[in-house]
């Protein structure tokens, strides 16, 4: 089992081995962070995500919860997707769910779990409207949890923050991913929302 002391020795390795690749780096973000991407995903330990993409310190800008959610009336998700885009001004925010996703599962399981209950009816609520498309899926969780990542751009691209900044010309891209548990691959869904379709 691994206790902080290994983790602080760890860290102290990476920090040297970044120091080594880029002796400036961590220099330069002390001063500023000008990431291009906003990510959202899930809290999933197995889907770390910067280390997915290949990215270090700096590159992402990060949000996660449990499934992925943007939800109109959750604060601390929109307060991060409005310093990102007023003030970081990213250029691409990416919706990033995955396979095997507990919280899509618990979802269509449907049963109850105590204060998550509240959290997972946003999940139910777009099974409910996917009813029909689910009702012929073979893999229903897999198909829930592509169709869960495409309503969160939908929802991203409908708030004020994001319709605000496209009204303003500003370079924005809305996408949609999913990350394979069982490879380690990111596969596009195609749900891009830019200015020209919102
Ligand atoms: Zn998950």
């Amino acid at each position: 089992m691994k206790t902080l002391n290994d983790i602080l020795e760890s860290n102290k390795n990476w920090a040297k081995n970044i120091q080594n690749k880029d002796s400036e780096l961590f220099k330069r973000l002390s001063k500023a962070q000008s990431p291009e991407f906003l990510w959202i995903g899930c809290s999933d330990s197995r889907v770390p995500a910067s280390e997915v993409c290949g990215a270090g310190p700096g590159e992402f800008f990060v949000h996660r919860n449990i499934a992925n959610l943007v939800v109109e009336n959750d604060l601390n998700c929109l307060s991060v997707i409005q310093y990102a885009v007023e003030a970081l001004k990213v250029k691409e925010i990416i919706v990033c769910g995955h396979y095997g996703c507990g919280g899509v599962q618990a979802a269509l399981d449907d049963k109850p779990l105590g204060l998550i209950d509240g959290w997972l009816e946003n999940i139910k609520t777009t099974i409910k409207e996917k009813s029909s498309e689910l009702s012929s899926c073979e893999d229903k969780t897999s198909r829930m949890v592509e169709l869960n990542v495409e309503k969160q751009v939908a929802n991203i691209a409908n708030t004020e923050i994001v319709k605000n900044a496209w009204k303003n010309n500003q370079e924005l891209r809305v996408h949609g991913i999913v990350y394979d548990l069982a490879s380690g691959l990111l596969k596009d869904l195609g749900v891009t929302l830019d200015q020209a379709q919102a």
